[in-house]
């Protein structure tokens, strides 16, 4: 996948941009607080509709302006598509693919797919379980349409259950519908373990190598499948995961009840990276942890590559300059293949990535 070109008018602080790409490297520099991170999140909005630092899409919207446009010429499948974000303060949003509508905005990855890093990713070692899932979530989506379909059906079930069991002892006639409810999340949770197994045991297969490279041979890294304690083998056909997972429920019920919690179920999956044997939220340090992160979205793009046959770009936040030489070279070499979009600060010798194409960032506009 190629993003060829891009037009923005009235995204974040850019009043008007438009900029043409290398299929190769572009590096997009400039001081702080001039647009490089807001250029980036444009072009993963055209992939994902969504940002990974707005809450809401309002938020991409200049200030004191009502609209928001974001255009990207897209090479996918030995195509071009014309990929199209509307997003206003008063309405809907927008999205369109070559002038056509789109419903969903699932149906953008099968145009544009993204990987981006940032400096919020130490966190996908650090914070809790949610992060994680949240990562493993919008892989999986990306190369499973049914797993984002099971997905969603599974957060609209978890979300009722919620609430019968919250509300259960004010109108106990809730409770009728519970076992019906439990058997639909059991089978769409079976669902989900089975597809999150099978793509950790990938993730597993790709990592270690870049993890190992990247920290010169020094790290081992080992990644694991946290999920519901009844589940023996995650990696089994999803009707006997579906089993374990209702005696599961059948052991919690009392418990769920009494706490008016949902407590059964793969909502607490977490996906377990350990370095030299310890788990890395505990113990790595924030140089490991930066590590550990990149090698596993570096991973996730390789899959994806496997799969489909086409490198998602690569969006890469303010991450040279965190690393020190030798990880910066391992990177550059690491990134050979694709497209690729890195910013940096102005002060970085730029020398080392030869015949990169460079967009230098001024106050939200393109100066050279
Ligand atoms: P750094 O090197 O510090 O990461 P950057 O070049 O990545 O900086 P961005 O985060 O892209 O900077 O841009 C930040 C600028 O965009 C800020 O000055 C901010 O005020 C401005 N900005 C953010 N949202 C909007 C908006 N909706 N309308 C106008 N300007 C905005
Ligand atoms: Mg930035």
């Amino acid at each position: 996948m190629i993003l060829r070109s891009l037009t923005l008018d009235f995204f974040r602080n850019y009043p008007h941009f438009e900029g043409k790409f290398s299929p190769s490297v572009n590096v997009i520099w400039g001081e702080n607080a001039q647009g490089k991170t807001n250029l980036l999140e444009a072009m993963a909005y055209l992939s994902t509709a969504s940002s990974h630092r707005a809450r809401y899409d309002r938020e991409l919207i200049q200030f004191g302006v009502d609209h928001a446009f974001v255009k990207g010429k897209v090479e996918s499948r030995e195509r071009m598509f014309t990929l199209e974000a509307r997003l206003s303060r008063g309405a809907r949003r927008q999205l369109l693919s070559n002038g056509v509508k789109l419903k969903t905005a699932g149906e953008l990855s099968g145009v544009l797919n993204t990987v981006l890093f940032c400096p919020e990713d130490l966190w996908l070692i650090r914070e809790g379980a949610a992060v994680r899932r949240k990562f493993l979530d919008s892989c999986i989506c990306q190369l499973r349409p049914k797993y984002a379909e099971a997905l969603a059906e599974y957060r609209r079930l978890y979300e009722h259950k919620t609430r019968i069991l919250r509300d259960w002892e004010e109108h106990p006639s809730l409770l009728d519908t519970l076992d019906e409810f439990n058997l639909r999340m059991a089978q769409t949770g079976a669902l989900i373990i089975h597809y999150r197994a099978h793509f950790i045991k990938r993730l597993g297969e790709v990592t270690p190598t870049i993890h190992r490279d990247f920290s010169g041979g020094r790290e081992v890294l080992e990644l694991g499948y946290e999920t519901v304690s009844t589940v023996e083998d995650p990696l089994a056909p999803a009707r006997t995961i579906l089993e374990q997972l209702l005696d599961h429920q059948q052991s919690h019920r009392k418990a769920e009840l009494e706490s008016r919690q949902c407590l059964s179920g793969p909502h607490k999956d977490d996906l377990a990276v350990l370095l030299d044997g310890l788990s890395a939220r505990q113990f790595a340090s924030q140089g490991q942890t930066r590590t550990a992160a990149l090698s596993l979205k570096l991973a996730s793009r390789e899959i994806f590559f496997r799969e489909t046959g086409e490198w998602p770009v690569l969006l890469l936040d303010d991450v040279l300059s965190e690393l020190d030489g030798k990880r910066q070279e391992f990177v550059l070499k690491r990134i050979t293949s694709g497209q690729v979009f890195i910013t940096c600060c102005e002060e970085m010798d730029l020398s080392r990535l030869g015949s990169a194409r460079t967009f230098h960032i001024k106050d939200g506009a393109l100066v050279g």
